[in-house]
């Protein structure tokens, strides 16, 4: 049984990514699509039978600006309880709860890339 470690420092950039960190002196950094990307709401991971989003979708064909991708950004970020944050996406999207042990989980670093 581990432990969840709580973030000692959060720095939030909306239009780069978010860095923490952790109170056992680790450090990590998530670029803001790698975020985006990792959202564990069920919408974005298939829970309940819904097919996963797919990274890099094609813009509708349908559409003039299929050439124009915005710069995804964070508009909000709002804590939820004392163990999560909520991210509010420029794209709408609002769901994901990234609880401190999936943002741990999903640490980029070269250190935790080799533990998995
Ligand atoms: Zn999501
Ligand atoms: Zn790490």
């Amino acid at each position: 049984m581990t432990t969840v470690t709580d973030p000692e420092h959060i720095a939030i950039s909306k239009s780069k990514g978010i860095k923490i960190d952790w109170k056992d002196r680790h450090a990590s950094d998530y670029a803001i699509g790698y975020l985006r990307d990792k959202c564990p709401c069920a919408s974005c991971t298939g829970a309940h039978g819904t097919p996963p989003r797919q990274p890099d979708t094609p813009a509708d064909p349908a559409s003039p600006f299929q050439m124009y991708k915005p710069t995804l950004k964070m508009l909000g970020v709002e804590p939820v309880g004392n163990y999560a944050i909520r991210i509010h996406w420029s794209d709408g999207h609002s769901t994901g709860i990234y609880s401190w042990e999936h943002l741990r989980n999903i640490c980029p670093c070269d250190e935790c890339r080799k533990a998995h």
